[in-house]
């Protein structure tokens, strides 16, 4: 059985019990959590979010800048004034460097991909102030509250390392 087949099966479950149909569109608590992708981390049990609560922008590293046209979204036309940055321990995004995954792209694919900046990073926490500062010095993102942390994906436990 494919796993959209799975999807189909929970979903039945999921939908039958289903009471959140009538929340508004804008995020209850006025939030957006820009987290990694991995996938051991469920942001809605480790930050007790609930439907309607918050946008969740994922992506891999959870990097601002690859999150940028969501958050503008999310602050102009939907009304969030938070922003938490959330990047964890053993992230894929530590074991490569651009030239790396441009080499291999061009191996399987055939295309060059000289211009594609991945994100990369060497350092966590380093990671974190990072991305903070670019949506605190973003002229196109709004001054807001920002907070980051680092999850760690052996305790499940967030660590402040930026307040901003
Ligand atoms: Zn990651």
């Amino acid at each position: 059985m494919s796993v959209a087949k799975e999807f189909e099966l929970a979903n039945d479950k999921y939908s039958a019990g289903f009471t959140k149909g009538d929340l508004p569109l804008p995020p209850g608590r006025k939030v957006a959590v820009v987290v990694c992708m991995d996938a051991r981390i469920d942001p809605a049990r480790a930050l007790g979010l609930e439907e309607g609560d918050a946008h969740v922008i994922r992506n891999a590293g959870g990097r601002a800048a690859d999150a940028l046209r969501s958050v503008i979204i999310s602050q102009q036309l939907l009304g969030t004034r938070e922003l938490v940055v959330i990047h964890h321990t053993d992230c894929g995004m530590l074991t490569f460097r651009d030239e790396d995954l441009r080499k291999k792209l061009q191996e399987t694919t055939h295309v060059t991909a000289d211009h594609f900046a991945f994100l990369p990073f060497a350092d966590i926490e380093q990671s974190v102030r990072e991305d903070v500062a670019f949506f605190k010095h973003s002229p196109y993102v709004l001054d807001v509250p920002t907070t980051g942390y680092v999850y760690d994906v052996k305790t499940g436990a967030i660590r402040k390392v930026e307040d901003n």
